[in-house]
This record gives C-alpha cells, structure tokens and sequence, in this order.
C-alpha cells in the first residue's frame, strides 16, 4: 500500500500548532466482504491541531462504494461520510492498548495506512440495500424486494432457518 506521509514534526512539540492535509486513499488495500468496487475512491481532508500537548487529527472521509446486499445479494450503492476525530500518540513505550488512538511513527503519519484502519472500522458487519429488505424466497430464491413469488404457501423465514438447521443435524 502506498505510503502518504504527514509530515507532524513542526507541530509535535508547539501547542495551537496545526498541519492541513487533503487525500486520496489508496484503495488497493482497502477490502471489507460486501464491497464490489469503489465508485469514488475514499477522499480525505482535515487537519492535525496540537491542543496542550496532545495531538488530534480532526476532518471528513468521503466515500461511494458499490456494495452486495448481505440479504438479498442485490447490489446497490452507498456514499459514505465520516468526520474524522481521532487521537494520535507519541507514546512508544507500547503500553497503550487503547485502539481509538494512533500511534505517530516517528515525526509523523502515514495518511493512507491511518484512515484505511478508520475506514474499515466504520463499515456495518452487514450491509443492507434497505433497512427493511425482504431478502429472497427461501422456497424459490426469487427477490421479494421485486414483489411475492410464486410459492403457494409463504415460509416463514425464521421457520426457514430452523429447517437448514435441522438438515444439517440430519446429515451428520
Ligand atoms: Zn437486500
Ligand atoms: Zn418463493
């Protein structure tokens, strides 16, 4: 993955000091299960202030991405707006284990490694098209967002599972 450096070094030891960033990530690296492909790939603008000592890098992460529905499998796409507040620490000894705060390395930050992590982070375990997909059939397979299939006698989905669970007791 590319390295995109953010030079803190003029900022590190100045409180009320400040350095401005704009970026685009990489997105070779960037990979959670639903994804198909990046529409536009994630931009990133902010700054990094030096408050009494402490470093916080403050901004927006922007993004569009083409995704597959964890329900229906349909895919759809999704922007993406994330405001950026997160700690950064100069602190090498290692015993931080706080994972809301980055580490400096050295003088400075690589942007890309950094708000990679922020992104994946922020995506949902499960990606829907809609908050109320109706999934597929599991008679049929059919797409009950297009409408009721064919199937004379609707399954309950929580019914459904059950019954695959069963299966596969069965087949053991
Ligand atoms: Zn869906
Ligand atoms: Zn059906």
């Amino acid at each position: 993955m590319a390295i995109m450096w953010l030079n803190l070094k003029d900022i590190i030891e100045i409180p009320g000091g400040e350095v401005s960033f704009e970026c685009e990530l990489d997105t070779q690296a960037l990979f959670f299960p639903a994804l198909v492909r990046f529409i536009d790939a994630p931009r990133a603008s902010g700054r990094v202030v030096n408050t009494a000592g402490v470093l916080t890098l403050l901004g927006e992460l922007k993004a569009k991405v083409l995704c597959r529905c964890d329900r229906c499998g349909r895919e759809f796409e999704s922007e993406k707006t994330l405001s950026l507040n997160v700690p950064l620490s100069a602190d090498m000894d290692g015993e931080s284990n706080d994972a809301e705060v980055f580490p400096l390395d050295g003088d400075g930050i690589d942007l890309n490694e950094m708000l990679a992590a922020v992104f994946i982070l922020s995506i949902d375990s499960k990606l829907l098209c809609s908050d109320d997909c109706k999934g597929l059939c599991p008679a049929c397979g059919k797409n009950l967002n297009d409408g009721p299939c064919a199937c004379t006698k609707p399954v309950d989905p929580r019914l459904a599972v059950l019954g695959q669970l069963l299966d596969i007791d069965e087949d053991k």
